[in-house]
């Protein structure tokens, strides 16, 4: 006789399912349970990353120069990472300029001017369209 695996009880909708999506959760749960935590660790990571960027402050304030020139770099990456998340926004999830500006609270004017793409701006402003 096959084996079957026995039918289990869903941790969230409290519905018996065969097939497991992960940890305790059906196969439509499972995908809403991973988004709403990823939401949830969001800001604890932007916290991570400030309590970080604060003790690279407090050695830069120091003296250590070492701190400094990380402190600059990982202001160049994260304008580079931001750049790279709100094309991922546009291209792959289709938001619009409207969506980008609320999130990040300017206008979509303000968000397209910011991070749109260096080839809908003229390489050299003011010599010609
Ligand atoms: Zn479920």
């Amino acid at each position: 006789m096959a084996y079957q695996r026995p039918l289990e009880l869903c941790t969230a909708c409290r519905q018996i399912f065969a097939e497991a999506g992960c940890g305790g959760l059906c196969r439509s749960c499972a995908p809403v349970q991973m988004q709403q935590r990823r939401q949830r660790e969001a800001p604890e990571l932007g916290a991570a990353c400030i309590r970080l960027f604060q003790a690279l402050a407090r050695r830069a304030g120091d003296g250590e120069l070492e701190a400094l020139e990380q402190l600059a770099f990982l202001q160049d990456s994260l304008q580079m990472q931001l750049g790279a998340a709100v094309a991922g926004y546009r291209d792959g999830h289709g938001y619009s300029w409207a969506d980008i500006g609320r999130v990040l609270g300017v206008t979509r004017q303000a968000a397209h001017k910011r991070f749109g793409r260096a080839t809908t701006a003229p390489a050299h402003p003011g010599r010609g369209l």
